[in-house]
């Protein structure tokens, strides 16, 4: 295993751990789970600015949905099936679009509704074969950034141009510059007539266009239900990750019974968009350890400032910063030991940990601290290390 996989640096980085109890399921530790929750919390921000509403789905669904999502027939072996009362067969969800349709169904939502945007972050379980699992990477149990547009036809190109300009900003805070796109087209074996597929990939090929990006064609690369956009992500090792798509579905609406009442009273049916910008979100946040080789952005780190006072003369005046400091937010901690500064200094950087805060009776006395970063050391008015640091953490999405 290379020192910067993933799974080394998990461990070196207390973030997680596997164990043989539950197979490709991870137990996140608190420095593991602050990466996660900005993960989290930078999806929201982005659905809510894209004005997609939050939904929640169950977990568990019994057959009847799988039939009409086609999962149960297509899908079943990957599926984590129980019995929800005796002889009543159910599965844990492996994606969250059937919840989505089945809110969608009971809003009964008019032409004025639409587009209409759901997000949920869903947790997702597939009965991944053992040998299959690979850390992060791939696992039995993990949570999708999933998102569906209902739609009218007339409105699809400029949801998918919506998206696709909103793709760069958000990985590139994640520090992914080199994004490229594919558009996959339909497969041998597909639901629709060739019209219909024609319009499908004219309608993604312009919205790509209109939202600034040059997907590259991928024939025969479709779903079965559908034309898609997927965007690779290229690391700095030169490795390319799929990670966002958007797709156009003309199966599930029609299998759910989803409708819209249109201006002139008719029942139409809606076109469906899935979309995803991590996909897994474990997998993401091992993508984006690996590109960074550990040493995080400071707004994912799961520490961001630590504070060391000189002596425990200094004790206080690095307690009350830290509450400042948690105050706003800031991930800190004191490490209060009394190695020399020179250690303790080396060791906040084997954590990676990007602001370490050094107060002495020197600082105590002329109103400033000894601030040191990744790039060097600087002294800062004790005044104004607090909005310094809150600048320098703010998650940029
Ligand atoms: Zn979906």
């Amino acid at each position: 295993m290379q020192p910067d996989d993933h799974r080394n640096l998990g461990n070196k980085l207390d973030l997680f751990h596997f164990q043989e109890d539950a197979p490709g399921m991870v137990f996140w530790h608190p420095r593991g789970l602050a990466i996660y929750r900005e993960l989290e919390e930078a999806a929201r921000r982005h659905v809510r600015r894209e004005g997609y509403r939050e939904v929640r789905g169950p977990q568990v669904l019994r057959r009847a949905i799988w039939d009409k999502s086609g999962h149960w027939d297509h899908f079943r072996e990957n599926m984590f099936i129980l019995e929800d009362e005796p002889a009543r067969l159910a599965a844990l969800k492996p994606v969250s679009c059937p919840g989505h349709l089945e809110i969608v169904a009971r809003m009964a939502p008019s032409f004025r509704d639409l587009p209409l945007r759901l997000a949920e972050l869903g947790v997702c379980h597939r009965n991944e074969q053992s040998g299959a699992l690979s850390g992060l990477f791939r696992l039995r149990q993990f949570v999708q950034d999933d998102g569906h547009v209902f739609c009218s036809e007339a409105q699809v190109a400029s949801e998918v141009a919506r998206f696709c300009a909103s793709i760069r900003p958000f990985y590139g805070a994640f520090g992914f510059e080199d994004i490229h796109v594919a558009l996959a087209g339909r497969p041998e074996s597909r639901l629709g007539d060739d019209a219909s597929w024609d319009r499908a990939e004219a309608q993604l090929a312009q919205g790509a266009k209109a939202g600034g990006l040059d997907p590259e064609l991928a024939p025969g690369g479709g779903a079965f239900y559908g034309p898609k956009l997927e965007i690779g992500l290229r690391d700095r090792s030169g490795r390319s990750w799929q990670c966002g798509t958007i797709q156009l579905d003309f199966f599930l609406p029609e299998r759910f019974g989803v409708e819209y009442v249109d201006s002139d009273g008719s029942h139409k049916r809606p076109a469906m968009l899935h979309r995803a910008l991590y996909g897994s979100l474990e997998r993401f946040l091992a993508i984006v350890l690996e590109h960074h080789r550990g040493r995080l952005p400071p707004w994912l780190s799961p520490e961001q400032v630590r504070i060391l006072p000189l002596h425990d003369s200094e004790q206080g005046a690095a307690r009350l910063l830290a509450h400042e400091l948690e105050e706003r937010r800031i991930r800190v901690e004191i490490d209060p030991s009394g190695e020399s500064i020179k250690k303790r200094v080396a060791l906040a950087h084997a954590w990676e940990v990007p602001f370490v805060v050094v107060i002495g009776p020197k600082e105590v006395e002329g109103g400033f601290v000894d601030l040191r970063d990744r790039d060097g050391r600087s002294a800062v008015a004790r005044g104004e290390i607090v909005a310094r640091l809150e600048e320098v953490v703010r998650p940029p999405l």
